[in-house]
């Protein structure tokens, strides 16, 4: 007479795991935010030619994870608020590194109205964190310096030097300065303690260059790419940017994350992938 207990409890179990990933949070959330498109003016940087590509656009993206212990923002976009007026059509803004190089970014809406909308004010996010120091993800940085900042060491301290590494805006990240820090020095960073938001290490574009998985009650788990990849097509035919830190780390990196990928069962989400991106939905919509 046990049997149909047992069977029942199964039955539970299963309908609960279908509705809420184990341990993963009610109100832990994940909003997406446009960042505008980059145009790419040399494919060769990627080892790939524009007819290998469905689009040589790139996407910029930013995130922002809500969890019940805090708030993480992932990445900080490529313009600043304050370098421009949106008009409420896209607006194409020119961008000069600190060496002379020209960047363009064609977008639509500010960062921080954007978080805003999502009902989440800059001094509400408790932790920061970039995938790396380039310029396209640390634009509005300075607006999180009140938050912790989870950093590996050899990255903050190529982006603090008084000469910062190439494809940096170091005026864009002043002020984190002055943040208080969190050293990340193992490999994988657990972010709230449970399990549910994980700092992970993929060097290689960059000397301290990370992503960030989620895991999602009912999306299930995702990774943040960050610039492991910048095109699909880099992931599909092996291709390494010819301006990687270091190419046999990054190398390494993605059949690192790519075993994670297996083992996890997560969906990588490139945050450069013009056409994946277009797909997500923006903040003030969200993932759970
Ligand atoms: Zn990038």
């Amino acid at each position: 007479m046990r049997l149909p207990a047992v069977i029942t409890a199964a039955c539970l179990l299963s309908v609960l795991s279908v509705t809420a990933q184990r341990g993963s949070p009610d109100g832990l959330r994940l909003y997406v935010f446009d960042g505008g498109t980059l145009a790419s003016a040399d494919m060769s940087r990627y080892r790939l030619t524009a007819s290998e590509v469905a689009t040589t656009n790139m996407s910029v993206t930013c995130f922002l994870v809500r969890h019940p212990r805090g708030v993480l923002m992932w990445d900080a976009g490529a313009v600043p608020d304050a370098s421009w007026t949106p008009t409420g059509r896209p607006e194409l803004q020119h961008l000069t590194m600190p060496d002379g190089q020209m960047r363009e970014v064609t977008i639509t809406s500010r960062l921080l109205p954007q978080l805003m909308a999502a009902g989440v004010a800059p001094a509400a996010v408790t932790h920061l964190a970039l995938s790396h120091y380039h310029w396209d993800h640390t634009a509005n940085a300075n607006a999180f310096a009140a938050a912790t900042w989870l950093v590996r060491p050899v990255e903050r301290d190529a982006m603090l030097a008084a000469t910062p590494p190439a494809l940096t805006q170091p005026s864009t990240y002043a002020s984190l300065r002055g943040s208080r820090v969190t050293a990340i020095t193992s490999d994988d960073y657990d972010v709230f303690g449970d399990g549910t938001v994980v700092i992970k290490i993929a060097a290689g574009h960059t000397p301290g260059h990370q992503v960030l998985f989620v895991r999602l009650p009912r999306t299930g788990a995702v990774v943040l790419s960050g610039d492991l990849y910048h095109y699909p097509e880099e992931r599909a035919l092996g291709r390494i940017p010819t301006f990687d830190a270091d190419q046999a780390q990054t190398a390494a990196a993605r059949q690192g994350i790519d075993a994670f990928l297996k083992r996890s069962g997560a969906q990588l989400w490139i945050q450069h992938d013009f056409t994946g991106s277009a797909k997500l939905r923006k903040a003030p919509a969200y993932y759970d």
